[in-house]
C-alpha cells in the first residue's frame, strides 16, 4: 500500500490532516472517500483469520476507524473514539475513569446535559461531585479533596461563554494527581487544541461544529496516554454506545470543510457581537473576541480565533428575551448549534431548563446565539429588528 492510500500524511497541517487524516483511499476500489461500511460483522478466513481486525462492527468498524483516527490526529492524540452521541462519551469516560468513592470538580456554567449526567446519574453510583468557577485555577485547587480524580472543564463555556486557562488546570491537575478533561465542542480542534496544553483527554459532541451541518447526532473522545487509549477503546466496546457507519460517515464529511467554516464563524460572530455591544436594547455581550470580555486574554493565548457562540442579555428581562428569539426569522429558534445556519435560543427555558435552581442556573434574560455562516449582512439585519 503506498503511503498515500494508508491515509497517512506528513503534513501537520490541520487543514491538510482534516481531509487526509485516516481517510485512505478505499483499498477495494480507490474510493476517495471513505465508504460507509453498512455492515455487522465480517467474513474471516479461516477461525481467527480476520482482514484488517475487522470481526463485529461494535468493536470496530472501516467507517468508523477512518474517523476516529482523523480525530485523533486534529486533536494531536494517539487514540479517538467515536460514539453516538457527546453524552454516550461522556459516560464511557466516567466509567472508564471512576468508581464509586470517587470525586469530580465540574464547572459553574457546564453544558446543562452534562451536569444532568453528574447530578441524575453518575451520583447514584456513588460518585460525588462539586462545582467550581473553572476560569480561577484557585478555587479549582480549593475544590480539590483526597477522592478527587477528575477536573472537568469546559472552554469556551456553554451558555456564558466563559474561558479556562487549561495550561493552568493542567499545571494543578498534574500537581494534585488527577486529570484534566476538556469538553472542547465550543472551540473544536481548528481552534483550540487542549491536549497540547496539559490535558488528559479531549470530550466532543461531533454533533456541533464537527459535523457542522445539524444532520448527525455523535460524540467523541481523544486522547494522547496510550494506556488510557486502551482502557476506553475496551470500555466503548464493552458498554456500547458506538457511533454507526453513517454517522461516523456524516462526521467525518463535515470535518473536511471544519477550517473553512469555522473561519466564517469566527468572522460572523465578532461582527455580530460588536454590533450587540453598541445596540441600546441590550444589557451585557458574552463573546470572548471582545477585549472587555473578562477571559479575552487567555483566550487569545489558548485560541486561534473566539468561535462562533455569542450569549446576550436584553433590557426588559425573560419576556423580552423570549420576544426576541420569537420575533427572530433568519435565525432559527431552536437548541444545539455548531451548524451552518444559525439559531437562536432562550437557555433558561430551553438548553438549560434542566439547571434551574441550582449553582449552574443562567440569567432569564439571556439569549443565545449558534452564528451561522450565511451573508453576514443578513444575519446583522434579521437580529435588528428581533431587538426592535
Ligand atoms: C451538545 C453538547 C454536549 C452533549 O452532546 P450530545 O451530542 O448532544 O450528546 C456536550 N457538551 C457540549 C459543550 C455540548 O454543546
Amino acid at each position: 500500500m503506498s503511503d498515500q492510500d494508508s491515509g497517512h500524511h506528513d503534513s501537520e497541517h490541520f487543514e491538510t490532516l482534516a481531509i487526509h487524516a485516516g481517510q485512505p483511499a478505499d483499498a477495494g476500489t480507490g474510493s476517495v472517500v471513505t465508504p460507509i461500511y453498512q455492515v455487522s460483522t465480517y467474513k474471516q478466513d479461516g477461525v481467527g483469520g480476520l482482514r484488517g481486525g475487522y470481526e463485529y462492527s461494535r468493536s470496530a468498524n472501516p467507517t468508523r476507524t477512518a474517523l476516529e483516527r482523523n480525530l485523533a490526529a486534529l486533536e494531536g492524540g494517539r487514540r479517538g473514539l467515536a460514539f453516538a452521541s457527546g453524552l454516550a462519551a461522556e459516560d464511557c469516560l466516567l466509567r472508564t475513569m471512576l468508581a464509586p468513592g470517587d470525586h469530580v470538580v465540574i464547572p459553574n456554567d457546564a453544558y446543562g446535559g452534562t451536569f444532568r449526567l453528574f447530578a441524575k446519574v453518575v451520583e447514584r453510583w456513588g460518585v460525588d461531585w462539586s462545582v467550581a468557577d473553572t476560569s480561577d485555577p484557585q478555587a479549582v485547587r480549593d475544590a480539590l479533596r483526597p477522592e478527587t480524580k477528575l477536573i472537568w472543564v469546559e472552554t469556551p463555556s456553554n451558555p456564558l461563554l466563559g474561558i479556562s486557562d487549561i495550561t493552568a488546570l493542567a499545571g494543578v491537575a498534574r500537581q494534585a494527581g488527577v486529570r484534566l478533561v476538556v469538553d472542547n465542542t465550543f472551540a473544536s480542534p481548528y481552534l483550540q487544541q487542549p491536549l497540547a496544553l496539559g490535558a488528559d483527554v479531549v470530550v466532543h459532541s461531533t454533533t456541533k461544529y464537527m459535523g457542522g451541518h445539524s444532520d448527525v447526532v455523535g460524540g467523541a473522545l481523544v486522547t494522547a496516554d496510550e494506556a488510557l487509549g486502551e482502557e476506553l477503546a475496551y470500555h466503548q466496546n464493552a458498554m456500547g454506545a458506538v457511533a454507526g457507519p453513517f454517522d461516523a460517515w456524516l462526521v467525518s464529511r463535515g470535518i473536511k470543510t471544519l477550517a473553512v467554516r469555522m473561519d466564517r464563524h469566527c468572522a460572523n460572530a465578532d461582527r455580530i457581537a460588536r454590533m450587540l455591544v453598541a445596540h441600546p436594547r441590550v444589557t451585557q455581550v458574552y463573546y470572548p473576541g471582545l477585549p472587555e470580555h473578562a477571559g479575552h486574554e487567555v483566550a487569545a493565548k489558548q485560541m486561534k480565533a473566539f468561535g462562533g457562540m455569542v450569549s446576550f442579555q436584553v433590557e426588559g428581562g425573560e419576556e423580552a428575551a423570549v420576544a426576541v428569539c420569537d420575533r427572530a426569522r433568519l435565525f432559527t429558534l431552536g437548541e444545539s448549534l455548531g451548524g451552518v445556519e444559525s439559531l437562536i435560543e432562550h437557555p433558561g427555558r430551553m438548553t438549560h431548563a434542566s439547571v434551574a435552581g441550582s449553582a449552574l442556573e443562567v440569567p432569564a434574560d439571556l439569549v443565545r446565539l449558534s452564528v451561522g455562516i450565511e451573508a453576514v449582512d443578513d444575519l446583522l439585519a434579521d437580529l435588528k429588528q428581533a431587538l426592535r
